[in-house]
């Protein structure tokens, strides 16, 4: 079997440039509209396609969502995916059969997650932060895994500086690339990009990007994960709120511009935020593939 471990994509002289996308509900009405959504994105041939998953455990009764799109990606699209894996509600049993599932599909790249605190979700205390699970999956076998990172330090931690050094216990435990959250800011990447090389995190680093297509999703991501708006994006916003196909444009647009200047300055790689939007995704791609 031919292995791909995405950490392997770094260093080769291009950025990498990854995609973002989330696997249908259960049950969900028409998950073949996704599934042909999924198949264009993957069409664009990036480097790997990373597949998020619920925070409420494991789910792997009838199979996962996320392993069957991850397995759909590898297997029928042919491009590598990395499948996100949660820990705040599932036992070391039910991440060992997680694992026995993806390595049945031959996805062999994970993205090591605690998962939100929610009051709806019974937790479990197997796991108490991703770094635990991190250790776990590596101690399971040839796993490559991968973790997230915050450019303006994660939402309950009290400062950056004791963020990164929590950051710094993540990477020791195994995780090979980092992926950040989204930020609108690239200066707060760079200051933060730093500070994370004077913590001793060596390890490759992709930036988390997102267009802004609608004034309701990113009000919402934006109070799940608490990245800040530069003002002139809280204007651009305002200025094009009622008009969608022009809000679509302007979010494109200074997606484009973030992520050409990300380029020049020499990230090691991209993560774009598709939200399953096939027409977002070749739009970005179109506008910076040759940067790439
Ligand atoms: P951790 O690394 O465990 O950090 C959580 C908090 O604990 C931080 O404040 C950290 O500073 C602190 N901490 C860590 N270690 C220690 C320690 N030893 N002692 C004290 N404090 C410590 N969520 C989903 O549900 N599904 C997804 O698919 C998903 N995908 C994501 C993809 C990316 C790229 C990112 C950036 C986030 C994603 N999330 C997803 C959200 C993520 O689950 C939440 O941000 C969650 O709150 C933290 O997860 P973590 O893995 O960063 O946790």
């Amino acid at each position: 079997m031919i292995t791909m471990k995405i950490s392997q994509l770094y260093n080769k002289g291009k950025t990498v440039f990854a995609i973002e996308v989330f696997p249908p509900k259960k049950g969900s009405a028409m998950p073949e509209k996704i599934y042909a959504a999924l198949e264009e994105i993957a069409g664009l041939n990036p480097d790997y396609i990373s597949v998020t998953c619920g925070a409420g455990g494991s789910d792997s009764q009838g199979g996962s969502p996320t392993v069957q799109v991850a397995s759909f990606l590898k297997n029928v699209c042919k491009v590598e995916p990395v499948a996100h894996l949660t820990c705040v509600a599932s036992d070391k049993q039910e991440v060992s059969d997680l694992l026995a599932q993806l390595k049945i599909h031959r996805v062999e790249n994970i993205l090591a997650l605690r998962g939100d605190i929610n009051p709806d979700i019974r937790r479990k205390h197997d796991f108490i932060y991703a770094a635990d699970l991190v250790r776990f999956i590596r101690e399971q076998g040839h796993w490559e895994v991968a973790g997230a990172c915050y450019p303006e330090g994660h939402s309950e931690a009290d400062c950056l500086e004791t963020d990164l050094k929590h950051l710094k216990i993540k990477t020791d435990a195994g995780c090979s690339t980092l992926i950040t959250q989204v930020f609108f800011d690239n200066a707060l990447l760079y200051s933060f990009l730093d500070k994370a090389r004077e913590t001793g995190i060596d390890v490759p680093v992709s930036a988390g990007i997102i267009a802004v297509t609608s004034k309701k999703q990113i009000e919402r991501m934006v109070s799940m994960c608490g990245a800040s708006l530069p003002p002139q994006l809280t204007k651009m916003i305002a200025k094009y709120e009622t008009r969608p196909d022009a809000l679509r444009d302007a979010g494109i647009d200074y997606a484009t511009r973030q992520i050409a200047d990300l380029i020049e300055q020499g990230v090691q790689g991209i993560h774009f935020y598709a939200m399953n939007s096939p027409y977002v995704a070749r739009k970005i791609h179109d506008n910076i593939k040759d940067l790439l």
